[in-house]
């Protein structure tokens, strides 16, 4: 057999989706049973290829020939979709690979999500597909499938839908059942799917496989995940930076926002960043929109597909209640986005229909001079929808005249002029029928939730952001060669503070000039290189807060000092009940000139890589938890946007009359801390720079402590 290299060979995904042969062991004509919704449900989605239900009690399923065996079947099937008890499940899984199947869907559960004999189970399922280049989608899985191929590889109930609707929206769910809940959603709401995967365990293929897969697949214009955690981070940020250069949007639903990394709290970074959160940056860094909801992530994909970026972040409101309107006008300040503000055509216009002048776009249709009116209603809309500030349509439709009329309008805009259009239906039964066999028909959906329209308007504006901010922020390379010299002297547990700082130096950090001194006589020798006034702090490994321990003495005038200072910090480790050895005592600058203390961490996260972290210093990072977490590396005016984004930026930036920090040099330190954590990778589990010393602005920034966690392998 001679093979074409330059021919690559279809994913298991694409196989998967395209089969045109599928053999269905545990076939069955009960629908009460997993394989006979299986098998119903492929053929009454008009599965045009060739069906083998493997059953030895049954001739016949549903009309097609049944075999005992999949041995019996004549011709090697794309793909086995396998519902067996799971004490079946190695036997027909080695039937498959016998059989020469390339991919096998497994439904079967029952496995690693009950224990470790069931784990051991599916690694062992895993290793037969492995050994025989089968690859197995699941297991405990809800299958996958492919609207206009018409491959319905599914077990769900909601399957048993008349028509799956046609459309742009990929799904790559890690739970199944939440896959049916928001599939159901959307079916109500008339949107479609073009594909969507489950992938259960992902004992095998796993979340990127689908990701990757949508992101090529033509059918896709946007793409829904559902991620409980990622296997690996590098080939997700590899789909994702594909998505993104092809223009698809990607909404990422995370569950659990629950805090992994305060497990191992060492550092205020690590009880900083949980997971979620370390997921959202890895997810900002990439251009993701991240929402917490399923169901609502739905319309979210739905309308980035539908839409793309909007052209605005202004949102324009009309309502048939001033009430609402002015609600709506609230909620919408609190957003990443604004009340749309008008120009001078639009105001016209309002001044025309209004008996009071307007120069925002919030209106009550109730309080024109004449009211309802579906023309006057029509301009009105027409006119924001072209506003330059406005991106985005929101009505409120409470009961009021001429609802189908403006059902029809917000469609029209919608549809015909490519700006956002939401309608809220605020009516209830007076129109819900009416909308929703609409919506089956048109795909066109609306809303009964305002928070799921403002939520759609946050994940449009949120795109909007991504794609004006560009792609890649050049973050530029670490000093590999001196950060690697620097790393190999290096044991696993907490560094000391001169070990940390050795870190940041050899990244280009600005360090306090010190000196680690065994004794006192070396204490004076380095306090006079360096100049007085000098900082004394004690140095043993495993000692975390220095201050605590009485061990820092700041503002050391000479050298009787010195000596005093040494004598001491040396009793309190000794008084400590630490079993922390006394290494030397650190001599160190005394940096002054300071006006703003700040906070920069980094973290490595198995599940997203490394990430950096910025705050402003002392009791805002422990008590008021105000900190900025990115992926990193972060580019320097990426970090600078961190620092401008925190509640506490006034304090950095001249508050009550003091002098404005150099808010460009800590940002520098953000972006060489980002980079030193990049290139360590799982070497730096935690790092943690507090305080950094900032001074007035064009005078640049100082760390002045550091402590780190190095290579602690799970
Ligand atoms: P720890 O955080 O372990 O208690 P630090 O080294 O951060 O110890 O010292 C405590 C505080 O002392 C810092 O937050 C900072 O305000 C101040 N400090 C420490 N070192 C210096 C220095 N070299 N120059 C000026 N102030 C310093
Ligand atoms: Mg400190």
């Amino acid at each position: 057999m001679t093979t074409n290299p330059s021919v690559a060979e279809p994913s298991a995904m694409h196989r998967l989706l395209h089969a045109r042969s599928v053999a269905v062991i545990g076939a069955s004509e009960d629908r009460g049973k997993f394989g006979g919704r299986l098998i119903h449900n492929l053929l009454h989605h008009g599965f045009q290829g060739t069906v083998y239900p493997i059953n030895p009690k049954r001739d016949t399923i549903l009309g097609h020939r049944a075999y005992p065996d999949i041995a019996d079947v004549p011709s090697p099937p794309d793909v086995a979709a396998v519902a067996v008890p799971v004490q079946h499940l190695l036997a027909s899984l080695q039937g498959c690979v016998d059989a020469g199947v390339k991919v096998a869907i497994v439904i079967t559960g029952q496995l690693a999500e009950t224990g470790v004999e069931g784990a051991k189970l599916q690694d062992d399922a895993v290793a037969m597909a492995r050994a025989a280049g089968m690859r197995i989608l699941g297991p405990n899985c809800l299958g996958a499938f492919n609207t206009p191929a018409g491959v319905c590889l599914s077990p769900s109930v909601t399957m048993s839908v008349d028509k799956l609707h046609k459309g742009r929206v990929g799904v790559a769910s890690q739970s199944g059942a939440l896959q049916t809940a928001m599939f159901i959603r959307a079916f109500d709401a008339g949107i479609g799917f073009s594909s969507a995967i489950t992938l259960g365990n992902q004992a095998d293929l796993e979340l990127s496989d689908g990701f990757e897969y949508l992101v090529d697949d033509p059918d896709t214009e946007a793409i829904l995940l559902y991620v409980e955690g990622l296997k690996d981070h590098e080939r997700f940020k590899r789909a994702a930076l594909r998505a993104r250069a092809m223009g698809k949007p990607v909404v990422a639903v995370k569950a659990g926002r629950t805090d992994a990394g305060a497990a191992m709290a060492n550092s205020h970074t690590a009880s900083l960043t949980g997971s979620f959160e370390a997921f959202s940056a890895l997810c900002e860094s990439l251009g993701i929109v991240v929402t917490d909801q399923p169901d609502t992530a739905v319309f979210c994909a739905d309308a980035l597909a539908r839409w793309g970026a909007p052209k605005a972040s202004g949102v324009a409101v009309a309502s048939g209640s001033g009430g609402a309107a002015a609600l709506a006008a609230d909620a919408i300040d609190d957003g990443n986005f604004h009340a749309a503000r008008l120009g001078p055509r639009a105001i016209a216009h309002l001044a025309e229909h209004l008996p009071v002048r307007k120069e925002t776009a919030n209106v009550d249709f109730g309080a024109y001079l004449r009211a309802f009116d579906p023309a006057v209603m029509r301009d009105t809309l027409e006119t924001f929808a072209d506003e330059p500030d406005v991106g985005a349509v929101l009505l409120i439709m409470t009961p009021q005249p001429a609802m189908e009329s403006l059902v029809e309008i917000m469609r029209d805009i919608g549809s015909m002029r490519g700006v956002p259009a939401l309608l809220c239906n605020k009516a209830g039964s007076m129109v819900r029928d009416q909308l929703e066999a609409d919506a089956r028909v048109t795909g066109y959906p609306t809303y009964t939730s305002l928070d799921d329209c403002y939520r759609v308007l946050e994940a449009l504006m949120a795109y909007r952001q991504f794609q004006e901010e560009g792609l890649t922020q050049e973050t530029g390379d670490a000093p590999a060669g001196a950060i690697d010299a620097s790393a190999s002297a290096l044991s696993p547990g907490l560094l000391t503070e001169p070990e940390a700082k050795g870190l940041l130096a050899a990244a280009g950090v600005p360090v306090t000039s010190e000196v680690i001194c065994p004794d006192v006589d070396a204490a004076v020798q380095a306090a006079r290189e360096i100049g007085f006034p000098v900082v004394l702090k004690g140095v043993a490994r495993g000692l975390i807060h220095k201050s605590d321990a009485g061990v820092v003495k700041l503002n050391i005038p000479d050298v009787a000092a010195v000596r005093s200072a040494f004598a001491q910090i040396q009793d309190a480790i000794a008084d400590n009940a630490l079993e922390a050895a006394f290494e030397g005592s650190l001599v160190t600058e005394m940096a002054v000139g300071g006006v703003a203390e700040a906070f920069v961490g980094a973290a490595w996260d198995p599940q997203h890589g490394p990430g950096v972290l910025v705050g402003a210093g002392g009791v805002f990072v422990e008590v008021m938890k105000d900190v900025k977490f990115a992926a990193a590396p972060v580019s320097a005016a990426k970090a600078r946007a961190m620092i401008e984004s925190l509640q506490t930026f006034p304090l950095f930036d001249g508050a009550r009359g003091r002098p404005k920090a150099d808010v460009a040099a800590l940002a520098d330190i953000v972006h060489r801390v980002s980079l030193l954590a990049a290139h360590l990778g799982p070497r730096l589990r935690e790092l943690d720079v507090n305080p950094v010393i900032v001074r007035a602005a064009g005078e640049g920034a100082l760390a002045v402590d550091a402590r780190a966690v190095w290579t602690i392998m799970e």
